[in-house]
């Protein structure tokens, strides 16, 4: 495995791949690696072949935080991803810097942002305004990087996998984008790198994101009729903020695709969520 800090180094070994001829599949990350990333990882390397290039990058994009959000003591651990990545059969690594990837920020000398206007109003976009310019910027730019023929994501952030598509569409990105299923915990609570910050009663508290995905499924289920939204929200925000450290920041039913709102629930709207578990702020999602 390679590590490659330089984007210039990146983008020379991309155009020489695709001159060459191996396919390149690219999992972005900001790092601290769990069993999701990996099997984004396994799938990237499933869709290219064996003679394929796989590059994961590993960089925490400051333009998607916010003020007040936790982009300095977001986890890092260098030496254990690279270890994962190699263990995986990653064939490149590619970890650039903040000056590498945004030069001339700190001086006001960076300006051009991708900004998608739909997609993103709601849900995270509303929690978190900048959060997803900052996405769909970093990943162009990892695009033009990597000049990937596939690039994956998680369902686990299925806003941003939506984005993500309607970017790669709209720009004329000419490569594939492909959203892979979420991994949990044995007691369901979806893999995130901010999982770390769960420390002592807290952990078992950050099952209710689950629980809350499992009640509405049975509620969806065991309904002869479609359900009220509205309702079933209210039901949801109850049973999650029974826990003494949860706080809901928003539960949202949609249609998967358009992630248009939902005023009623059946079988395939989708539902996701985010809660505030202490000052730690997780999301889920599932399909009903
Ligand atoms: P992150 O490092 O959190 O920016 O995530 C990098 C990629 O991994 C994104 O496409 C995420 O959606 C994906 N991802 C994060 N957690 C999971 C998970 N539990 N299962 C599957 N994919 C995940």
């Amino acid at each position: 495995m390679r590590t490659i800090s330089s984007v210039l180094a990146m983008q020379r070994l991309a155009l020489k791949w695709r001159r060459l001829g191996p396919r390149v599949g690219f999992v972005p990350t900001m790092g601290y690696l769990h069993e999701g990333h990996l099997s984004l990882v396994h799938r990237a390397r499933r869709l290219v072949g064996p003679r394929g290039k796989v590059v994961v990058s590993l960089y925490v994009n400051p333009t998607q935080f916010g003020p007040r959000e936790d982009f300095s003591r977001y986890p890092r651990d260098f030496a254990r991803d690279a270890a994962l990545c190699r263990d995986a059969g990653v064939d490149v690594l590619f970890a650039p810097t903040d000056a590498a990837m945004y030069p001339g920020r700190d001086q006001g000398r960076y300006s051009t942002y991708v900004v998608e206007k739909t997609l993103s109003q709601s849900m995270e976009g509303a929690s978190r305004p900048a959060h997803f310019r900052g996405v769909t910027t970093i990943v162009a730019k990892l695009f033009n990087i990597v000049l990937p023929d596939v690039a994956v994501f998680g369902a686990k952030d299925w806003q941003q996998a939506a984005i993500i598509q309607r970017m790669a569409m709209d720009l004329n990105f000419p490569l594939k984008v492909v959203v892979a299923p979420t991994k949990r915990e044995p007691d369901g609570l979806a893999m995130s790198s901010r999982n770390k910050y769960l420390v002592g009663p807290l952990r078992p508290q950050a099952r209710a994101l689950w629980q809350a995905i499992q009640t509405a499924q049975a509620a969806v289920r065991s309904a002869p009729t479609p359900v009220s939204a509205a309702r079933l929200k209210r039901r949801l925000c109850r049973q999650i903020e029974d826990q003494p450290d949860a706080r809901v920041d928003y539960i949202e039913f949609f249609e998967p695709e358009t992630l248009a709102s939902a005023a009623k629930v059946r079988r395939g709207t989708h539902l996701a969520l985010a809660v505030f578990i202490g000052t730690t702020r997780l999301i889920d999602n599932a399909r009903l």
